[in-house]
């Protein structure tokens, strides 16, 4: 989240400008894309369940959509801010862009905490959400999905109430849906299991079995959770998780030498990613205040929670051993320490490939919603790992050629696409 030493959406901007400098953009080019096209601030008054009135603080940012509808999640945070929105939905641009697929960039949410909501609130604020912004959101305008705390639930409530007020069928309004709801098999775990192809190929660049590797989380959710499924399945070893601790407003990490076990850990985990430490205690963990995962001797790391986690205070912690960082969450490393991350010679797969899987699959998701006609799960994973493997595969080679890390050629790639857009269109 935004507070005053960290503003996500100055660094979204900063790291556009060096793009835009790089490629040589034109002024109103620059002018156009530096910030969103429209944002929409709304209130959201919800009925709680004493009959007391609460009003929430809804967002939608849609920053462009030159190159298709804006596609993003919506989050509940009770740390949401509005430029965290923005350079999400920046973000979003850049990350549809470098998979190459037909959409903009947006990003919505509400500042809440639903772990203090029930779910009649929750369902009202779904409601309350789309009431409030039916108009500029919707197939071919702006798509919303999942993001932080938000699940298929609260994208089924938000779908009903759209369709209530269209008064038809919009199953292509919104992703994220349960499945057999207009849900796409494996947009669940794609987020996870597209950070992990992308490990995949790093590894193969470096020459590297991932059988014969070992790996630390930061954070226990949708995106942890389903990377550590497809991680586990390729061989490789998690020595350590963190999740946040709601009680103690802590992080906490449960590390175990031999290697966590993702089902019995996920047994005893929130549905927000909470892990119960006494629990976790009693099956053996080590359960350790703080952020732990960061120093752990291991080849990969993931940080798979939220912004500004890999920072000045930890940069020095992270392990000589430690080969890949592959951002899981969306701009999870602070711009001024990552120069020292490239001299400690480590291979960092950027959010804005690394976690493009969920995008990937949330197009995936539209495109089945639109026909009214689903594919099944291999056909999903299938076309997941060709998109993916595929815009890996084009910002490594982008950014050997051009001798760049691929934070940049992905930026380059992405803003590079989105501009071309905007001028074909006339719009600069
Ligand atoms: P989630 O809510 O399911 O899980 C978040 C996890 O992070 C939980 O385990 C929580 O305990 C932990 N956490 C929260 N704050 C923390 C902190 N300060 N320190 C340590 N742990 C903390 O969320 P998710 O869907 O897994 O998303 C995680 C990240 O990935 C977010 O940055 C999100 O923007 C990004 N992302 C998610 C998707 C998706 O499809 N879900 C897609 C792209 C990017």
């Amino acid at each position: 989240m935004a507070n005053s030493a960290y503003n996500p959406y100055t660094i979204a901007q900063e790291q556009f400008d060096k793009a835009a400098d790089i490629l040589n953009l034109d002024k109103a080019s620059r002018d156009l894309l530096r910030t969103p096209m429209k944002e929409f601030h709304f209130s959201i008054p919800v009925r709680m369940d004493d009959g007391i009135r609460r009003i929430f603080k809804g967002f939608r940012i849609m920053h462009n959509d030159a190159r298709g509808p804006a596609k993003g999640g919506i989050r509940f945070h009770p740390h949401e801010t509005v430029d965290t929105m923005r350079a999400l939905s920046m973000l979003m641009s850049w990350k549809t862009a470098v998979a190459d697929l037909p959409l903009g960039g947006g990003k919505g949410g509400v500042i809440c905490d639903p772990h203090d909501l029930s779910l009649n609130e929750q369902e009202q604020i779904c409601r309350g959400w789309v009431r409030q912004n039916f108009k500029n959101i919707g197939a071919n305008i702006d798509v919303p999905a999942p993001e932080l705390m938000t699940n298929a639930q609260h994208m089924l409530w938000m779908l009903d109430e759209y369709e209530t007020i269209t008064g038809e069928r919009q199953p292509g309004f919104i992703t994220g849906k349960p499945v057999g709801m207009g849900g796409s098999l494996g947009r669940k775990e794609a987020t996870g299991y597209g950070v992990m192809l992308c490990v995949r190929e790093a590894l193969k660049e470096l020459n590297i079995k991932p059988s014969n590797t070992t790996a630390s989380f930061q954070g226990f959710g949708n995106v942890a959770q389903n990377a550590i499924e497809l991680y586990t399945k390729m061989g490789g070893k998690i020595l350590c998780v963190s999740s946040w601790n709601q009680q103690d407003m802590e992080e906490i990490s449960f590390c175990k030498e031999d290697g966590i076990d993702l089902l019995e850990l996920k047994k005893i985990a929130d549905p927000f990613g909470g892990i119960d430490k006494i629990k976790a205690k009693d099956l053996g963990y080590q359960v350790i205040a703080g952020n732990e995962w960061i120093k752990k001797n291991v080849d990969i790391l993931v940080p798979a929670a939220v912004e500004n986690q890999i920072n000045e205070d930890n940069i020095e912690l992270i392990s000589e051993k430690v080969k890949i960082i592959a951002e899981g969450a969306n701009s999870p490393t602070n711009p001024k320490v990552e120069p020292r991350i490239h001299t400690k010679d480590i291979k960092l797969i950027p959010d804005l490939l690394a976690n493009s899987g969920g995008a990937i699959c949330s197009y995936f998701e539209q495109v089945q919603s639109n026909m009214n006609y689903y594919w099944d799960k291999n056909e999903v994973f299938g076309k997941l790992d060709q998109k993916i493997t595929a815009a890996y595969i084009s910002i490594s080679e982008f950014a050997k050629k051009n001798k760049m890390n691929m934070r940049e050629a992905a930026y380059i790639i992405a803003v590079d696409r989105v501009a071309v857009a905007c001028r074909e269109r006339g719009w600069v």
